[in-house]
C-alpha cells in the first residue's frame, strides 16, 4: 500500500529491464532516505502494467535487445510517465532504458524501434558512415566526469551495450558528463548520458547509485530540496571506496 507521506519509487518492468541488477538503484533510494528517517515506498511495476502516476522517482534499467523493445512497446501505451515528468517526477534510465526514453533505438537484427521521446537523443549502432564496420560492443568499467554545475565527485560503474548515443540536432538537454574511461554514449565529443532537467540518461549500470550515492542523493534533493546529513553505516561508502581503488581514480 501506498502511504501518502512516503517517497514513492517506482521501478519499471524489473523483469524486462533487470538484467544488470539495475533494481538496485531503488534499494539505494529508499534506504537513503529510511537512514534520514524519512519513508520510503518502492513499487515495482511489471512488465505490461500501465505505468501509475504520482510516483516521485521513476527508474528504469538495462536489458537485452527483445525485452527493451517489450518493455518500449508497454510504456508507449501510456502516457503516464511523460504526464509524471512534466509534473516535475525525477527519471533516472540506464541503458536500454536510456535508449528507451530517447527518441529511437535500434535491435542487432538491424531494426529501429520508436523510443518515448522523453529526451532528445537517438541510438543506433553506429553514428559511422555505412560502408564503416560498426564498433565492437561497449563492456567494461566507464569513469565519468560529471558536468561541474552537477556538484558531483567522479561516477563510477560499467557498462555493456552495443548502442551509440547522440542528442539529436537542436534537442534539449547536455551531457551528464565526459567519459574518462570507457565508452558512454560512443560519439565522438566522448561524453555519456544526458541530463534534461529532472531526467537523467546514462551508460553507467553498477547499480550506477550503490557506486555513486551522491548522484541518488542529487534524485532526493531534486525531490525534496536540501536533506538532512546522513548518519548512515560506514558500509554505505565501503563500494564506492573499493571501486575508486580499483579503478586508480582519485575521490
Ligand atoms: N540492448 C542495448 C544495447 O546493447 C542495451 C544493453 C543494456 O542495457 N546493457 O545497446
Amino acid at each position: 500500500m501506498i502511504t501518502e507521506s512516503a517517497t514513492r519509487i517506482a521501478l519499471i518492468y524489473p523483469e524486462l529491464l533487470g538484467t544488470y541488477g539495475d533494481g538496485g538503484n531503488a534499494i539505494v533510494l529508499a534506504q537513503r532516505l529510511r537512514w534520514r528517517g524519512l519513508p520510503a515506498e518502492v513499487i515495482d511495476i511489471p512488465a505490461g502494467e500501465p505505468v501509475p502516476g504520482g510516483c516521485d522517482i521513476y527508474l528504469l534499467g538495462g536489458g537485452e535487445d527483445e525485452p527493451q523493445v517489450l518493455a518500449a512497446e508497454g510504456l508507449r501505451r501510456s502516457t503516464a510517465l511523460l504526464r509524471a515528468v512534466n509534473e516535475g517526477a525525477v527519471v533516472l534510465a540506464v541503458c536500454a532504458g536510456y535508449q528507451v526514453i530517447g527518441a529511437s533505438f535500434p535491435t542487432g537484427d538491424g531494426q529501429v524501434h520508436d523510443g518515448l521521446g522523453l529526451v532528445d537523443v537517438e541510438t543506433r549502432r553506429s553514428f559511422d558512415p555505412p560502408d564503416q564496420p560498426a564498433p565492437p560492443r561497449a563492456v567494461g568499467d566507464v569513469v565519468v566526469e560529471p558536468a561541474s554545475d552537477l556538484g558531483l565527485p567522479v561516477l563510477l560503474g560499467y557498462e555493456n551495450h552495443a548502442g551509440r548515443t547522440r542528442m539529436l540536432p537542436g534537442g534539449q538537454g547536455r551531457p551528464l558528463g565526459v567519459v574518462r574511461k570507457g565508452v558512454g554514449n560512443g560519439t565522438a565529443d566522448q561524453t555519456d548520458g544526458i541530463v534534461d532537467e529532472r531526467v537523467i540518461g546514462t551508460y553507467l549500470h553498477g547499480p550506477v547509485l550503490a557506486q555513486n550515492p551522491a548522484l541518488a542523493d542529487l534524485l532526493l534533493f531534486w525531490v525534496h530540496g536540501p536533506l538532512p546529513e546522513l548518519s548512515g553505516p560506514p558500509e554505505a561508502g565501503i563500494l564506492r571506496q573499493a571501486r575508486l581503488r580499483a579503478l586508480d581514480v582519485a575521490a
